[in-house]
């Protein structure tokens, strides 16, 4: 007996449907399937889909194909919503026309050769006709009174006369050919490079392309394109957009492709499916169930009901060729729930956004003058097009708060409310940007009325010019629908008999549906195209990758001498440069550079030195980084990081990472800033290169330092062995030296809010929650014993939360300055309240808090109201100075508590600090103070230096040495130091927490508007730090000062806060006396 033919049902007439039904119909083995197509529509054709207008009567109606088998009552569930009355939708091709009526498309109106190899040779096997069309783009913004430019004509470029004397014209139209000759340098990068992972919002900024580029070009046109918000836009990945512009040849404005439009529309191509598929097409005809019947040998087939649960029959395959949130919706009804939940997870995660489609004549929704009317016209508003850079009140650029944040800061776009008004232009997803079709000039059309199509208008068409409105669902290309295409392409395409096509697997455009039908379809049957390269094993043509080809012809000889001049001659030179210093510098431990030609460079003897005895390998993406080094040292190396040119890559097991860092758990696999999330990048590993450097750092210092060498170490002392980053670190202290400034006339303030107030939230981030303290946190510890004895602790055990933490930190700072209730006590730098609000709270006392951040203010006061402390509490924006100097504060505090306020005090004002703490304290006052500290030995070298964290991170910070505190305490005040703990370790572990919590935050923090770059930035300061205080270089001091004969202090004894040292067992003690 023969095979029983392969049932295959096909759930979906759009061209992907059509497709795979052609493909499984026409080239399958004969009798080898038996393949249905089932459309809700009474029409195939999906967006390919061609209406009548009669220009006279303002009506229209629709082409039927297919075999409607008896289901005319069974209403569409997707097309055609608010038909007009007139409509008769029961017309054939065939039916004659009056003189005013004409043919249009809809929807699927365009294609080019080039780009569309698939559905070309489809369209040729079955003789549909192409004919040529314009293709010009036109941009009208405020109708037409910002700008308004048409690519149809040089007139249409200067069509708003008033165009010609605005700078900011020249300026996109410098950007525009600057981008169309740069752009296609990113798909050069390795695919693994960051910088080829960062939106297009990131991209913009980063390579500095104007306002009037992205609202005059780029955002109206990818949003019209889309149909999607400017907010989407704006996060998809800069890669894939460029390399969708190469590849449609749209980084050249004149000399793009000669596009088509199918000849006698789009009918002509659905109706020769129709016929070929015959009574198996089965329009008017709805999937609304299935059910899924499982075999004995474990094998699927699946039964599908029609509306009015009507069986259509049971299939061996299903393909979906609807739209994602259909197919949900079927695989939901599904009675046996057998059907795997992750798979309908994936498919949920490919959202779709609807748009009102209105066919008309009215000339309004046109660019105002008609010498910029193109063919595709894109109508925005630009308050809403204002996209990556954030302007403040006076039209200036927001000052960027620190540096390399520039977009985290200015990408914050306000939310669209999805659910009740995405329908309409005006207030929905494209209330940035809506486009107009001319129909007239795109299909050819002979009428000399013209005719619109109209996508998300912000106003409606005069109601007497049109012809119908209906709604039209486009993929929306969010990073969940390019992760849930992912998953359904990897996970689950085929299993089960299920199979999932649609424009959404890849662009949104007929070639990308038409592909993904073939790829189904050859998938089931096994037979190639009849197009397709059999000899390179091909099924189906790939996408073509025009992007190599455009950038070749770009690639002139003077673009490749400026490259060789500006980049390959300083990369090769700072290459040697930087090879020599690093052979001298790193002698212990051992660095890996692996660099793009899949060189390695290696620098070390390999013996144990950082936090382990594994190398530290750098994957160098870019190699400007040896630029960066050579020109800039330390801060070169964190602007490289910065900029995505070298990550440090993973650890191979989990067992390698030293148990003093810990496993970062849910950090590695995780990538900074990838949209799409491909590179393996995590911040921890970053701690292990700086531990190496440190560990490096120190050898060879010890015993050969003069007193001489001691006071006069400088910046150029600071980059010895790299001779040109000597000028580089010497350019960035002058730089740092002139501009910054800590004087309370407003320096200070402009360094506070530089870091203090980027956002609330961002800190609630990662801070504790109950404390919300932004210092370092004193755990419950245990110092490990030795392996052996004699030997140093490996290092302390940290127990407890991040929160029970800070409150034992906070306890401490009171039982250090010995508060007793009622006292009055003054927080300086009061942070969010934390410190305040517990020693109210507990201890009783009144507190003055002052501070330079009016948003910490803002949200401490919230906190301290919350508590009902209001009576006890009051916060002041002050500087400490200008509070000191007032005469009511004289002599009136009996305590005093700065915790790590000093850093941000600067050297030349240690003194004046302490001074304004002698105007304050009562006579036998206490002052407490935690203090990071850098070490003596380093101190006069960092003082004429600069780094990452007073230029980036904390501008104008400083972080003093004990002896320059007691310096300036003994000049400057009567005070002397009484105490000191050292909860340096503390710090390593507590700037750990932060960052972890920081990165499992990751979504949310970008969410916030903040990049990728950002996401850098904080990571390279958090385990900058963290390889500081772990490292044991820098510590955190908290200090206790008092005035002589202070008999209010008793003087304690304990030195290291709550660690303690877990004693050896008696076998132990044994043993090393034996
Ligand atoms: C206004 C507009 C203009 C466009 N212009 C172009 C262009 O010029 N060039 C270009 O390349 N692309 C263009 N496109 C993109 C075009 O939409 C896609 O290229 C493509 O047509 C989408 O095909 P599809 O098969 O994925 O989906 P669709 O064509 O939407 O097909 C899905 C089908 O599934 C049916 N269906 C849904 N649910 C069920 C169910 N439960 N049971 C049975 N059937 C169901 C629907 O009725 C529909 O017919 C345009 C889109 C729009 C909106």
């Amino acid at each position: 007996m023969p095979d029983q033919p392969k049932s295959i049902a096909i759930v979906g007439g759009g061209v992907s449907g059509l497709a795979a039904a052609w493909h499984l119909q026409t080239q399958s083995t004969p009798n080898s399937v038996d393949v249905h197509i089932y459309e809700s529509a009474s029409r195939l054709g999906g967006h390919a889909h061609t209406i009548t207008v009669d220009t006279e009567k303002m009506t229209s109606r629709d082409y039927v194909n297919g075999n409607n088998g008896g289901n005319s009552n069974v209403t569409s569930t997707n097309a055609v919503e608010e038909e007009k009355k007139e409509e008769d939708a029961s017309t054939k091709a065939t039916q004659k026309k009056n003189k005013h009526e004409v043919d249009i498309d809809v929807g699927f109106m365009v294609y080019n050769n080039a780009n569309y190899p698939n559905m070309t040779n489809w369209f040729k096997e079955m003789g549909v006709q192409g004919e040529e069309t314009d293709m010009s783009l036109s941009i009208s913004l405020d109708q037409g009174k910002t700008v308004e430019w048409s690519s149809h004509s040089l007139q249409g470029i200067f069509a708003n006369p008033m165009q010609a004397i605005k700078p900011e014209f020249y300026t996109f139209l410098r950007d525009m050919m600057h981008f169309n000759n740069h752009a296609g340098e990113l798909l050069l990068l390795p695919e693994d490079h960051p910088s080829r992972q960062v939106t297009i919002g990131e991209y913009l900024n980063k390579e500095g392309y104007s306002e009037a580029f992205a609202s005059f070009y780029l955002v109206p046109m990818m949003a019209a394109l889309w149909s999607a918000s400017v907010e989407n836009v704006m996060a998809f990945p800069a890669s894939s957009l460029i390399e969708f512009m190469c590849n449609h040849r749209m980084l050249q404005l004149f000399d793009r492709p000669q596009w088509n439009t199918p000849a006698g529309r789009s009918i002509q191509y659905t109706s020769r499916v129709a016929d070929i598929m015959g009574k198996n097409a089965h329009t008017s005809t709805p999937i609304v169930k299935l059910n899924k019947i499982t075999k004995g040998d474990g094998s699927c087939s699946y039964e599908l009901f029609t509306s009015d649960d009507k069986s259509c029959g049971v299939f061996d395959d299903v393909i979906f060729a609807c739209h994602s949130p259909q197919a949900v919706e079927i695989l939901n009804s599904d009675e046996s729930k057998t059907v795997d939940p992750n798979l309908i997870q994936a498919l949920d995660k490919i959202e779709y956004g609807d748009n009102v489609v209105y066919v008309h004549s009215d000339p309004a929704l046109m660019p105002k003058r008609k010498a910029a009317w193109g063919s595709w016209n894109c109508m925005g508003k630009s308050e809403f097009l204002s996209t990556h850079r954030q302007k403040d009140g006076s039209g200036n650029k927001k000052k960027e708060a620190m540096e390399g944040a520039a977009s985290g800061f200015g990408n914050k776009l306000s939310k669209v409310d999805s659910d009740t008004q995405h329908l309409e232009g005006e207030n929905g997803r494209m209330r940035a940007v809506y486009v107009t079709y001319y129909i007239n000039r795109l299909q050819n059309l002979t009428t000399s009325t013209d005719v619109f199509v109209s996508l998300n208008p912000h106003t409606a068409p005069n109601p007497e010019m049109v012809y119908r409105r209906q709604i039209m669902a486009h993929p929306q290309f969010t990073r969940e629908t390019l992760d849930g295409r992912q998953e359904i392409k990897d996970k689950f395409q085929g299993k089960d008999g299920l199979w999932f096509c649609g424009a959404y697997m890849g662009h949104g455009f007929h070639e990308d549906g038409c592909r993904a039908g073939f790829e189904v379809a050859t998938a089931i049957n096994q037979v190639p195209l009849p197009w397709a390269n059999k000899d390179d094993g091909q099924l189906v043509l790939p996408t073509p990758d025009l992007a190599k080809f455009t950038f070749e012809q770009n690639n002139t000889f003077f673009r490749r001498l400026k490259h060789f001049l500006t980049y390959r001659v300083p990369v090769a030179v700072c290459k040697a440069f930087v090879v020599r210093f690093l052979k001298a510098a790193i002698t212990k431990g051992e660095l890996v550079l692996k660099l793009n030609d899949g060189s390695l460079l290696s620098f070390g003897d390999s013996s144990p030195c950082g936090a382990d005895a594994h190398p530290v390998t750098a994957r160098v993406f870019d190699d400007w980084f040896f630029v960066k080094i050579a020109t800039e040292y330390d801060l070169g190396l964190a602007r490289s990081y910065m900029s995505g040119q070298f990550v440090v890559e993973a650890l191979e097991k989990k067992e390698d990472y030293p148990w003093t860092l810990g496993f970062p758990e849910g950090e590695v696999n995780k990538v900074l800033g990838d949209p799409v999330g491909r590179v393996v990048v995590a911040a921890v590993l970053l701690t292990r290169l700086f531990l190496l450097f440190v560990g490096n750092r120190d050898i060879g210092t010890v015993g050969v330092r003069s007193s001489k060498q001691h006071t006069h170490g400088n910046a150029l002392a600071n980059a010895s062995g790299l001779a040109i980053s000597k000028i580089g670190s010497m350019l960035n202290y002058l730089k740092f030296k002139i501009f910054m400034d800590n004087s309370e006339k407003g320096g200070s303030l402009k360094n506070i809010h530089a870091h203090y107030d980027i956002s609330n939230d961002l800190f609630r981030t990662f801070l504790d929650k109950e404390t919300l303290m932004y210092s370092s946190a004193i755990y419950d510890a245990v110092a490990q014993p030795p392996a052996l004895m004699g030997q140093p602790s490996p290092g302390l055990r940290f127990k407890g939360t991040l929160e029970e933490a800070q409150w034992r930190k906070l306890d401490t700072l009171c039982d250090r300055a010995q508060i007793l209730p009622g006292q009055t006590l003054l927080d300086i730098g009061f942070g969010w309240g934390g410190l305040s609000i517990h020693a109210a709270k507990k201890y009783g006392c009144k507190v003055t808090g002052i501070t330079l951040s009016v948003e910490q203010k803002a949200l401490a006061e919230e906190r301290v109201e919350k508590e009902g402390l209001g009576h006890l509490i009051n916060f002041e924006v002050v500087d400490y100075r200008i509070f000191a100097r007032r005469q009511d504060n004289q002599g009136k505090f009996d305590r005093v508590i700065s915790c790590e306020m000093i850093e941000a005090v600067g050297h030349e004002h240690l003194g004046e600090f302490f001074w304004a703490v002698e105007q304050v304290l009562k006579y036998d006052g206490v002052l407490v103070m935690e203090a990071i500290t850098t070490p003596e030995a380093r101190y006069e070298t960092y003082l004429r230096s600069t780094d990452f964290i007073n230029t980036i991170i904390f501008p104008g910070s400083l972080c003093p040495s004990l002896h320059a505190l007691v310096d300036a305490s003994y000049k400057w005040s009567t005070l002397s130091l009484e105490h000191i703990d050292n909860i340096g370790l503390h710090y390593a572990e507590t700037l750990a927490e932060w960052r972890r919590r920081f990165n499992g935050k990751e979504d949310v923090v970008r969410k916030m508007g903040f990049d990728d770059v950002f996401l850098r930035v904080w990571n390279y300061y958090l385990t900058y730090c963290e390889a500081g205080f772990r490292s044991q270089t820098e510590n955190c001091l908290i200090l206790v000062f008092s005035r002589p004969g202070n008999k209010a202090l008793m003087p304690l004894c304990e030195s290291r806060a709550v660690t303690q040292m877990e004693s050896f067992t008696e076998e132990e003690v044994e043993a090393w006396l034996e």
